[in-house]
């Protein structure tokens, strides 16, 4: 079994996750690095953090998919041989329309991959929390402004995902395992391409209270703090990192 406290956190490969990552390891944690498409990126992400003299693995799973996700919990069980927090970070968007344009399809691959992945990881990572530890739900600031003309199933899954929040964070409390969420809005990652809008962080800054985009080191920041014991009073709480949208 590793020694240190192991980490986990989907969607690792890019953006959010790998700061996390990152973030995770200078503190000392072993990290799984889980990824869906991106290899290359996932290796690099690795390679990095092993100059921190810390353990990791990376994990192929596509996270919505359930056999994927137990896969991914058994690797961790043979590698790590512990889970203290799980970081349910893997989320996507896709291209800017009203609801009008919208197809099921879309609506729920929207869904599955933002939220029934966070409630089937959440699952599995309690299953192995027997002695307590912590939850991070990656939300977003859209989940309060609803993103309209944009992507209002994409802010629907985070809604979803701060109810999920509040609900599991009652559900164990008394097991000693807290749940908490951070809310990002407006960081620099590759995610914005995906709404087909590579420069959409810089079109709407000015917006922001503070006038300029976040980046993946911010939001890192404060999942590490929600998961570490600083946070230890703190449970079905809510950090907003954006800019003071
Ligand atoms: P990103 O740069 O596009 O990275 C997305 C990551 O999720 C990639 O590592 C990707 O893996 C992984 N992923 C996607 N679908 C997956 C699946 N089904 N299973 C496993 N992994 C999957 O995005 P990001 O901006 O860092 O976003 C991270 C989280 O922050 C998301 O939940 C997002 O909603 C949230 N967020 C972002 C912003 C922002 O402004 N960027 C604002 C609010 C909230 P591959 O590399 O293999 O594709």
């Amino acid at each position: 079994m590793t020694r240190s406290p192991v980490v986990l956190i989907t969607g690792s490969s890019r953006g959010i996750g790998a700061a996390t990552a990152l973030y995770f390891a200078k503190q000392g944690y072993s990290v799984c690095i889980n990824y869906k498409t991106d290899e290359s990126s996932a290796r690099l992400v690795a390679e990095k953090i092993r100059m921190f003299g810390v353990k990791t693995e990376i994990f192929k799973a596509d996270v919505s998919y359930e056999p994927d996700v137990l896969a991914l919990f058994l690797f961790i069980d043979e590698i790590f041989g512990r889970l203290d927090v799980l970081v349910n970070n893997a989320g996507i968007l896709k291209g800017q329309m009203t609801l009008l344009e919208m197809d099921a399809e879309r609506i729920n691959y929207i869904l599955s991959t933002n939220i029934t992945s966070a409630f089937l990881c959440s699952r599995e990572a309690l299953k192995r929390m027997e002695n307590g530890g912590s939850i991070v739900n990656v939300s977003s600031a859209a989940a309060k402004t609803g993103s309209p003309n944009e992507y209002i199933d994409y802010a629907a899954s985070k809604g979803a995902m701060d109810t999920f929040t509040i609900g599991l964070a009652k559900e164990v409390a008394s097991t000693g395992i807290r749940v908490n969420s951070v809310r990002p809005g407006l960081i620099y990652t590759d995610m914005h391409s995906d709404g087909g809008e590579k420069d959409r962080v810089d079109r709407l800054k000015s917006k922001l209270p503070l006038g300029r985009g976040g980046t993946p080191e911010e939001v890192a920041a404060a999942i590490y703090f929600l998961a570490s014991e600083h946070a230890s009073f703190t449970t079905g709480s809510f950090v907003d990192v954006a800019g003071g949208l």
